[in-house]
């Protein structure tokens, strides 16, 4: 039996998304293992401390059409089979924890940037979900476009 058989990629919808999907895509196809995909929107709220005096629902939602378009084009564009493509609103780090545990996923998959030296080598995001995982952890090293 192959070492991964379930795979859950992070995807934060930048420009290095594609890399990280393709590559990824490459390695679900060599252990033949299931490929989900998720993206977590963090609630707008978070970013104003809870306390917006407007209505922010229609942008939430346009929001979530946005992630749900761009999985759409990632899980079309690297050529091997997305067996989900999850998007729920909530803390990152968390998110992906429980996904990746209602999945049985035995391998999640995030970016990392490297570009502040090795003490700084994995983002906060990479580093939080490295830390409350309960199962192995990859960061694969992006390339920023010039
Ligand atoms: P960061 O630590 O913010 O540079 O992000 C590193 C990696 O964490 C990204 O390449 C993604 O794999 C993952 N990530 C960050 N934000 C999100 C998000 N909102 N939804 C899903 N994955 C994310």
């Amino acid at each position: 039996m192959s070492i991964y058989t379930r795979i859950l990629l992070a995807l934060d919808l930048s420009d290095e998304s594609d890399q990280l999907a393709t590559k990824t895509a490459k390695m679900a196809e060599a252990f033949g293992a299931e490929l989900n995909l998720i993206h977590v929107v963090e609630p707008l709220s978070f970013a104003y401390g809870g306390d917006v005096p407007m209505d922010l629902t229609t942008i939430q939602e346009q929001l979530d059409d946005h992630a749900k378009t761009k999985l759409d084009q990632y899980a079309e564009k690297v050529g091997y089979p997305v067996n989900r493509k999850i998007i729920v609103t909530g803390h990152t780090e968390t998110e992906i924890h429980r996904a990746a545990e209602e999945l049985n996923t035995d391998l999640v998959i995030v970016g990392s940037h490297g570009r502040h030296g090795l003490a700084l080598l994995l983002g906060s995001t990479a580093n939080g979900v490295l830390h409350g995982a309960k199962c192995d952890v990859l960061a694969i090293r992006v390339k920023e476009e010039d």
